[in-house]
């Protein structure tokens, strides 16, 4: 779920939902009466990789989270960190849940998650070393690109996209009813 604020960050009076003249006409935020303070609950940005393994035959990483229901494998993904370029953080990311380096990024493209109030900025990484999981991950398998399945939301796209880009039709499969969520 998004963050939700209950209070100003401003003044720490109670946040109401109040209507205000906008650019684009009158709109309804959580806002402070106090002090004026908008609560405006923009997309918080993350990183994700889709990373090709250049010493295992071109096989693409993909990674269980500790804390998902089933057996879902998904894009090594992190939140974006203050004083970094998007492609230092997911460098960083890689770095720290598999222990690969990186060799090459390029970008994939920047993906809407509406449900986690989430911008996704995926990226092709080429990368290489001993898989070395972090605790928050689980396990992981090395994919064949023609046998990867994508979810029709936020990094499937992505995946899917990159599929595409290599010449191969990605396969989509239908999520179960616990979504997975990108950590
Ligand atoms: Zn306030």
């Amino acid at each position: 779920m998004s963050f939700e604020a209950r209070f100003c960050l401003s003044c720490g009076s109670g946040l109401h939902l109040l209507t205000q003249e906008e650019d684009s006409g009158p709109k309804e935020r959580l806002r402070c009466a106090a002090c004026g303070w908008t609560h405006w609950n923009n997309p918080t940005p993350v990183l994700a990789a889709v990373i090709e393994c250049s010493d295992q035959g071109g096989r693409v990483l993909l990674a269980r989270n500790a804390a998902w229901p089933g057996r879902l494998f998904a894009l090594i993904t992190g939140f974006m960190e203050a004083g970094e370029t998007p492609q230092e953080g997911i460098a960083r990311e890689i770095a720290e849940e598999t222990s690969l380096q990186v060799q090459q990024l390029s970008l994939i493209g920047v993906y809407d998650f509406q449900r986690m109030n989430q911008i996704i900025i995926a990226y092709h990484a080429l990368a290489h070393g001993e898989v070395r999981l972090s605790p928050e991950l689980a396990e992981y398998k090395l994919f064949a690109p023609p046998d990867i399945r994508c979810w029709r939301a936020g990094t499937g796209y992505a995946l899917a996209d990159w599929l595409r880009s290599r010449g191969h039709e990605p396969q989509f499969i239908e999520l179960p009813p616990k979504n997975p969520t990108v950590s």
